[in-house]
């Protein structure tokens, strides 16, 4: 018997976790944190329904904190297995963990201040998930795997990594499972990137299989075009640059930092804006940023061929790195135009707020908002168009100039889905539609049965079925 159970990122877009159990082994895919849902610190508490130390290996399909971050809870709870990921995904994450841990014990010694006093019982869930000490337990566990190469990972288990073209080193999974009478093949689809993005490759669809898991995440629409959305970049800058203003732009600092530094070396390398400075102001961003440059092995065809001029698509002339926070505040007396790219994506906290704080009450000042907003962050308030928001305590007037690009997202729109799905239009297997809230994987459930006549199920957290 084959059993597949969903314990995460089944109904909403965060905490992706699946476990794969047959009567000789057991798997997980994935151990993401919840963010954000009205039940999510609930959930990140919760363990899988099963002991830890049954499980025999465990699958990562790329750094993002809502796929990789619970991780450390696993060893914490007791398992000693391996986590198999690209050797990319393996360095990623040991960024984003240990950032993670920092910020959760920073939020905790915060509160304890807050409250002046011991703890009570009441107050275990303002615990951090998880400290820096098991992070560092949990980083040895990692074992790197190649894409396309078939590996073994438990008794009668086997995975094939192929790019998923998201962020650095994810990957969809094709794992084939035997329980000693059977074999049934699933892949897990991971987050999809868009076709076209920069620097990285586009997203490939492992096939065959009997079972399909798709993130539906965008699953009811489609982003602007790469195109347009370069467009639209490229016109905000040389405003910019004729106006001698600023332009500070909130960005995650996975993926969305990178893309950004590449699309404005282009327009540099093509002339078509004279040596604008940009500073990456995030020493989360330096740090990916740095590992990008590490591995070009998994660039696609454009980065290849600067790589090959002797270009290097992330560090042109005018970008500058900053590394202390005095170099970072010394951003707010700089005179002339300049871009400045910061985390975090959402302005909830980080070097970008004090950036926010200074050009926001500036006319001649760009706001450029290129992420997903979470609601009640500082970032939806802009992109709302408040007049005021409130920064570190105080009002700050809005005057700058917000603008929304919407095309730059990490994951594919509706089309690039259904697109993604296409090799399984003859074989029709079992299709879940995971990673989406209820409204976009509806959608996309639609699409599917429209274009392939898929009927794809939407399961929901704790759902286990039979394959
Ligand atoms: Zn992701």
């Amino acid at each position: 018997m084959i059993k597949l159970g969903f314990y995460g990122a089944a109904g909403e877009v965060t905490g992706s976790c699946y476990v794969v159990t047959t009567d000789r082994a057991r798997v997980m895919v994935d151990m993401g944190m919840h963010q954000g849902e009205k039940q999510a610190d609930e959930h990140n508490r919760k363990m899988i329904p099963a002991d830890l130390p049954e499980i025999d290996a465990v699958v990562l399909t790329h750094a993002h904190l809502d796929h990789c971050g619970r991780l450390p809870m696993l060893i914490k709870g007791g398992y000693r297995g391996p986590i198999y990921c690209t050797a990319a995904t393996e360095d990623v994450t040991a960024i984003i963990l240990r950032d993670s841990a920092h910020l959760q014990q920073e939020d905790y010694a915060r509160f304890l201040k807050h409250i002046h006093g011991k703890p009570t019982d009441k107050d275990a869930n303002r615990q951090p998930l998880y400290t820096q000490d098991e992070v560092e337990r949990t980083l040895p566990r990692m074992t790197s795997v190649a894409y396309e190469l078939e590996q073994k990972i438990a008794e009668g288990i086997t995975i094939k990594l192929s790019d998923a073209g998201h962020i650095l080193g994810a990957g969809s999974v094709r794992m084939t499972v035997n329980d000693g009478s059977r074999t049934v093949v699933i892949v897990f689809s991971g987050d999809v990137g868009q076709t076209n993005a920069p620097i990285l490759r586009d997203p490939v669809t492992p096939t065959p299989a009997d079972v399909v898991l798709l993130e539906s995440t965008y699953g009811d629409q489609d982003h602007k075009s790469m195109e347009e959305t370069r467009a639209e970049l490229l016109a905000i800058l040389q405003l910019a640059e004729r106006t001698q203003g600023k332009v500070v732009i909130p960005a995650f600092a996975v993926g969305r930092t990178q893309d950004l530094v590449f699309h404005i070396g282009e327009f540099i390398r093509g002339g078509q804006l004279k040596q604008l400075p940009v500073y990456i102001d995030s020493p989360m961003a330096t740090s990916v940023s740095g590992l990008y440059s590490r591995y070009t092995d998994l660039y696609d065809e454009r980065a290849t061929e600067l790589i090959k001029q002797q270009m290097a698509p992330l560090s042109f002339p005018g970008v500058i790195y900053t590394h202390s926070v005095d170099e970072s505040k010394q951003l707010n007396d700089a005179r002339g135009s300049m871009v400045i790219i910061s985390a975090n994506g959402m302005c909830t906290g980080g070097r970008i707020l004090h950036h926010l704080r200074h050009n926001l009450p500036d006319p001649n000042a760009h706001v450029l908002i290129v992420g997903y907003q979470g609601n009640g962050t500082l970032g939806r308030r802009l992109v709302d168009g408040a007049k005021f928001v409130s920064i570190f305590g105080g009002d700050v007037p809005v005057r700058a100039k917000v603008h929304t690009l919407g095309g730059f997202s990490a994951h594919a729109g509706q089309t690039q889905l259904v697109q993604w799905a296409a090799p399984f239009k003859e074989s029709k297997p079992r299709m879940f539609l995971t990673h989406g809230e209820d409204g976009p994987r509806k959608a996309l459930h639609d699409k599917l049965v429209e274009a392939y006549g898929i009927d794809a199920t939407m399961p929901y957290f704790g759902n286990e079925v039979e394959l």
